[in-house]
C-alpha cells in the first residue's frame, strides 16, 4: 500500500494543519481563492515522522513523490530545474502544525550553481541579482544544512561592505558579490574539505533533510517546551518557487498585519524594504518603511495588496500576519497566518470583529488566550523607561506584574520601612515561610532565590496579586548580612534599588517607571459575553477582606478558600497562638483563645461584608503548629522571656514538635481532634460574626471546611464539635442563619470513601495541592529539583502542580464526584487548589461537572473567560 506524502497546493486540503503545517495548508487556502501564489507543493509532516522512524533516512517512495511533483512545477512554470537556460529556483521551507517563528529553518534560491548562475544572468540581464541571490544560497545552505557557522560567512560580507566603503549591502556590485561568493566557496572548502554542492536535486534533498532536522534543534526544542507543543508532531516542508524581491528598484518583499498587533486598531501595519530578499526586513539590514509609503511608491502595487488583506481576513475571520514579495512590479504573497497579538489587541480585535459581523459572541470568546489577560490585570513598565533599564539576572516568572522599589532582606523590616514612610520595598529572600506573609503583603515585589513556580513565595505571591520572581538562583544572596551579589559580583545591598518584571523573570537594575493596570471597556465587554456562555461558578481564594473585594471586583461569586491560619500570622497575633500552643493545660489554652476569638470574628465580619449575598467558605486551622514557632536561636531566647517560660522548656517543646514529614503530620482535622477548643473557637468566630453581620443587614452565607479528612469518624468527630458551638450560638440568637459544614477532598482515601463521607458532608472542595502531593508520593516543595530532569528526558512534559494531572488526580476527582452525588445528590462540589485557576485544568473541572472553581482573585477574570471556553469546546 502506498501513501500520499507529497501534496500541491492546488490538491491540498488547506484546512489540514496536522498534515501541511500551518504554512503549507495557508498557502493551499490562497492558492484556492485565487490570490497571486508562487507555485509548489508541500511534503507532509507524515514525510517528517517516516523520515525519523528510518533514522533519518527519506524514503525512496517519498523521494519518488517529491520528484514527480517537482517535474509537475517545471511544467506549470515552464521552467527546469538545474537548466542554465531557464532554471526553475525554489524555496526550502520549513513549517509546523503551530506557529513556531523564526524557530526552523529555510532556504532560498535553491538550484543555483555556477553554471546556472551564468545562464541566469544572460536570460535576466541582471547580473547583480543573481551574484546576489547566489551568495544568499550558498550562505543559507552551508549554514542550515551543513552546519557551518552563520557568522563567519557573515564577517566575510562585512570585510567586502567595509573594504569597498559600502554601507548597504545593496551598494555592492556585481563585482564585488562575486568576491564574496568565491571567498564563501573557499570558505565551505576550508569547513567541509569538498566543493560547494552543485547538483540541484541533491541540494534539494538535503534542504529537505535540514528541515526535517530542524524541528530538533535547540531553539525550536526549547519553544516547544515554553508553549506546551508535542514533540511528535514535526514539520512539513513547503517546496515552492521562487519570486525575487532583490531584482532591483522595481522590487522589493515586507511583512504586515492587518491590524495593529499591538492595539489592535484596524488598520493596515507592516514594513517593507525595497531590493530586498527574505528575512532582511525582520533581519533589520537596512531601516525598513512603513507600508503605508508602499501607497507612494507603488500605488497599484498598494491597492492589490490592500484588498488581498481584506480577503484574507474575511476568509480566516481573524487579523492576519502576511509575507510578500514584488517582482518587478508584481505582487506575491508567500505566506499569512493569524498573527500574534498583545491582550490589549486580542481583546480589541474580537470585539471589533464582532460588531463587523465578522464573528459571534462566542467566536469572540473562543479566540482570546485566558492566560493573555493576566497581561491587562497588573500593572506594567513604562515601555520607554524599560529601554534604558539593564537586566541583572533572569528568574521564573512567578507571579505577573511589575514592581521597582527598595530591597530588604527581612519581612519584619519591611513593615518598619513602610510604616517609616518608604512606599516600594522589594523583599528579597533566599525562600519565604508563612512567618514571612505580612511582609510579603507589605511588599512591593518578592524576588526568592531558591524555589520553583509554586513554592510558598509563588503561590502566596499570585493570591495576593504581588509580583513576584522565584527561584533567581543567577543571584547570591546573604540575608544575614543583607546584600546579593549578581553573577559579575555587583553587590546590591538594603536601600539600593531594583525591579522585577514578574511576567517574564527578568530583574533590573535601579529604578523604572510603571504604568497601571486599565481595566477597559473592551475587557468588561468580553466579560460580560464570556459570563452567559459559562456554567461553572467562579469563586476566589481570599483570606483578607481586601482580597475579597478585589475578588468580588473582578467577578467572584464567593470565596471558595479562606485559609483561616493566614489571619495568625499578624505581629500581634502571633504571640495569642504561641500562648495557646505553648500552654499547658485546657485551661491556659481557652484563654489564649479567648484572646484570638475576637480578632477572628472581626475577620470573619469583614469577609460577610464583602461578600454580602455571596458564600464564604472557611477552612478551619490546618497547618501544623511549629509553622507558628520561631526557629532561629535569637528569636526563641526572646519567645521565652515574653511567654516566662524556661528557655530548656521551651526548647524542649519545639522539639517535641517537629516532625520528619510535616506534609503528613500533626495538620488539618487532626488539630481539632487533639485540641477541639481550637475548632471551637474558630466556630464561634464564624457563627458569631454571621450573626452581627446579619444584624447590619448583610446576607450572610457561612461554609466551614474541615481539611485533611481520610476517615468517616474524624468528619463525624469535628462536624460534631461544630454543630454544637453552632447550634448553642444559634440557639439564642434572633437569625436562622443557615450554614453549610463540609469537608476538603485532598487524601486519597477521601476519595475512595466519598460516599460514606457524603452523609456527613454538605460540601466537597478538591484541594488538589495536597492530593497531586499524595496522588504522586512526591512533596510540592521538593519537586522541582527533579522534575527538570523528568522534562529533559520526556518523562514529563508539565509540572502536575500546575496543570491538573487529568489521568491520575484526575480520575479520583471523577469518582469522588460520583460517589459523593450517589450519596447526596445536591452535595455542593468545587476546587480551591491552585489549579483552580488554570484554564486546561479549570476544562476538566466543568467536564466532570463541578458547581465552581476557586482561584487567587487576579486569575478570577482569566477563569471566567476558560470556563466559558469549556462550554463552547465541550459542545464541538
Ligand atoms: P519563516 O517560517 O522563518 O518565516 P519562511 O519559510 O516564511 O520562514 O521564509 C522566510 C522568508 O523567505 C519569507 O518571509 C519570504 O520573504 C522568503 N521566501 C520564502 N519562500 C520564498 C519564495 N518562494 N520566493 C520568495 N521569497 C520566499
Ligand atoms: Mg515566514
Ligand atoms: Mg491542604
Amino acid at each position: 500500500m502506498s501513501n500520499r506524502y507529497v501534496w500541491p497546493f492546488s490538491e491540498a486540503d488547506g484546512k489540514n494543519k496536522e498534515l501541511l503545517g500551518g504554512k503549507g495548508a495557508n498557502l493551499a487556502v490562497m492558492t484556492g481563492i485565487g490570490l497571486p501564489i508562487p507555485w509548489g507543493f508541500t511534503v507532509s509532516t507524515e514525510a517528517c515522522a517516516d523520515y525519523y522512524e528510518k533514522n533519518e533516512v527519506i524514503s525512496a517512495e517519498i523521494e519518488a513523490q517529491i520528484y514527480a511533483n517537482l517535474l509537475e512545477l517545471e511544467k506549470i512554470t515552464g521552467k527546469t530545474f538545474g537548466d542554465p537556460i531557464n532554471p526553475l529556483l525554489v524555496s526550502v521551507r520549513s513549517g509546523a502544525r503551530a506557529s513556531m517563528p523564526g524557530m526552523m529553518d529555510t532556504i532560498l534560491n535553491l538550484g543555483l550553481n555556477d553554471e546556472v548562475a551564468a545562464g541566469l544572468t544572460i536570460s535576466t540581464d541582471n547580473e547583480r541579482f543573481v551574484c546576489d541571490s547566489y551568495r544568499r544560497f550558498i550562505q543559507m545552505f552551508s549554514d542550515v544544512v551543513m552546519g557551518i557557522d552563520k557568522s563567519k560567512f557573515d564577517a566575510i560580507f562585512e570585510f567586502e561592505k567595509k573594504s569597498t566603503g559600502a554601507e548597504l549591502d545593496t551598494e555592492l556590485t556585481a563585482d564585488n558579490l562575486k568576491d564574496v561568493i568565491k571567498m564563501y566557496k573557499a570558505l565551505y572548502y576550508g569547513e567541509k574539505k569538498s566543493s560547494f554542492p552543485t547538483d540541484p536535486k541533491l541540494q534539494l534533498i538535503e534542504s529537505i533533510k535540514a528541515v526535517f532536522r530542524s524541528w530538533n534543534n535547540e531553539r525550536a526544542v526549547s519553544y516547544r517546551r515554553i508553549y506546551q507543543i508535542p514533540d511528535d508532531w514535526g514539520t512539513a516542508v513547503t517546496i515552492q518557487e521562487m519570486v525575487f524581491g532583490n531584482m532591483g528598484d522595481d522590487s522589493g518583499t515586507g511583512v504586515a498585519f492587518t491590524r495593529n498587533p499591538s492595539t489592535g486598531e484596524n488598520k493596515l501595519f507592516g514594513e517593507f524594504l525595497i531590493n530586498a530578499q527574505g528575512e532582511d526586513v525582520v533581519a533589520g539590514i537596512r531601516t525598513p518603511l512603513a507600508i503605508v509609503e508602499l501607497k507612494v511608491i507603488m500605488p497599484e502595487v498598494y491597492e492589490e495588496f490592500v484588498s488581498i488583506a481584506n480577503k484574507l481576513e474575511d476568509h480566516f475571520r481573524d487579523m492576519q500576519d502576511m509575507e510578500f514579495t514584488i517582482e518587478k512590479g508584481k505582487l506575491f504573497m508567500l505566506q499569512t497566518r493569524n498573527g500574534k497579538r498583545t491582550a490589549a489587541a486580542a481583546l480589541k480585535i474580537a470585539i471589533d470583529l464582532v460588531s463587523e459581523g465578522m464573528i459571534n459572541e462566542e467566536d469572540a470568546i473562543a479566540m482570546v488566550q485566558p492566560e493573555q489577560l493576566d497581561q491587562l490585570l497588573h500593572q506594567g513598565f513604562d515601555k520607554i523607561a524599560l529601554k534604558n533599564a539593564n537586566v541583572i539576572a533572569k528568574g521564573l516568572p512567578a507571579s505577573p506584574g511589575a514592581a521597582t522599589g527598595i530591597i530588604c532582606f527581612n519581612a519584619q523590616d519591611v513593615d518598619k520601612l513602610v510604616k517609616a514612610g518608604a512606599s516600594k520595598v522589594i523583599l528579597v529572600r533566599s525562600e519565604t515561610s508563612p512567618e514571612d506573609i505580612e511582609g510579603m503583603h507589605s511588599a512591593t515585589g518578592i524576588l526568592t532565590g531558591r524555589g520553583g513556580m509554586t513554592s510558598h513565595a509563588a503561590v502566596v505571591a499570585r493570591q495576593m496579586g504581588r509580583c513576584c520572581i522565584a527561584g533567581c538562583s543567577e543571584i547570591n544572596i546573604f540575608e544575614k548580612e543583607k546584600y546579593f551579589l549578581d553573577s559579575k559580583n555587583n553587590k546590591y545591598s538594603e536601600g539600593d534599588y531594583i525591579s522585577l518584571n514578574g511576567s517574564t523573570g527578568y530583574l533590573y537594575d535601579g529604578e523604572i517607571a510603571t504604568v497601571d493596570a486599565t481595566v477597559t471597556e473592551d475587557f468588561l465587554t468580553l466579560m460580560k459575553w464570556a459570563d452567559e456562555v459559562r456554567t461553572l461558578g467562579i469563586y476566589a481564594n481570599a483570606d483578607t477582606p481586601e482580597d475579597a473585594r478585589r475578588a468580588r471586583e473582578f467577578g467572584a461569586e464567593g470565596i471558595g478558600l479562606c485559609r483561616s491560619e493566614h489571619m495568625f500570622f499578624d505581629k500581634k497575633r502571633i504571640s495569642a497562638i504561641r500562648e495557646m500552643i505553648l500552654a499547658r493545660t485546657e485551661m491556659q489554652r481557652k484563654r489564649a483563645l479567648d484572646k484570638l476569638l475576637p480578632m477572628q470574628r472581626g475577620d470573619f465580619e469583614g469577609l460577610f461584608k464583602e461578600m454580602d449575598g455571596l458564600p464564604v467558605i472557611i477552612r478551619l486551622l490546618d497547618p501544623p503548629l511549629h509553622e507558628f514557632l520561631p526557629t532561629e536561636q535569637v528569636d526563641i531566647e526572646e519567645l521565652a522571656v515574653e511567654m516566662e517560660i524556661p528557655l530548656f522548656e521551651l526548647k524542649q517543646i519545639i522539639t517535641k514538635l517537629k516532625e520528619f514529614n510535616p506534609l503528613m503530620g500533626h495538620r488539618g482535622c487532626r488539630l481539632a481532634v487533639t485540641y477541639p477548643e481550637i475548632a471551637e473557637m474558630q466556630t464561634r468566630a464564624v457563627i458569631e460574626a454571621a450573626i452581627n453581620m446579619s444584624r447590619e443587614g448583610i446576607k450572610v452565607i457561612p461554609e466551614i471546611m474541615i481539611p485533611l479528612i481520610g476517615d468517616e469518624k474524624e468528619l463525624k468527630y469535628v462536624k460534631s464539635i461544630v454543630v454544637n458551638t453552632a447550634t448553642n450560638l444559634l440557639l439564642t440568637s434572633e437569625f436562622d442563619i443557615h450554614y453549610k459544614v463540609g469537608t476538603m477532598i485532598e487524601i486519597p482515601r477521601a476519595a475512595i470513601i466519598a460516599d460514606i463521607l457524603a452523609e456527613y458532608a454538605e460540601f466537597f472542595s478538591f484541594g488538589t495541592n495536597d492530593m497531586t502531593q499524595f496522588v504522586f508520593g512526591y512533596s510540592r516543595d521538593d519537586a522541582d529539583k527533579f522534575l527538570f530532569d523528568y522534562y529533559k528526558k520526556g518523562i514529563f512534559d508539565k509540572n502536575p502542580f500546575e496543570k491538573l494531572d487529568q489521568i491520575g488526580v484526575g480520575s479520583m476527582m471523577k469518582m469522588a464526584v460520583a460517589l459523593g452525588r450517589r450519596t447526596r445528590p445536591d452535595i455542593e462540589l468545587g476546587i480551591c487548589g491552585e489549579h483552580g485557576g488554570d484554564p486546561s485544568s479549570i476544562e476538566f473541572c466543568n467536564s466532570i461537572g463541578l458547581d465552581y472553581v476557586s482561584c487567587s482573585p487576579f486569575r478570577v477574570p482569566i477563569a471566567r473567560l476558560a470556563a466559558a471556553q469549556a462550554v463552547i469546546n465541550s459542545r464541538k
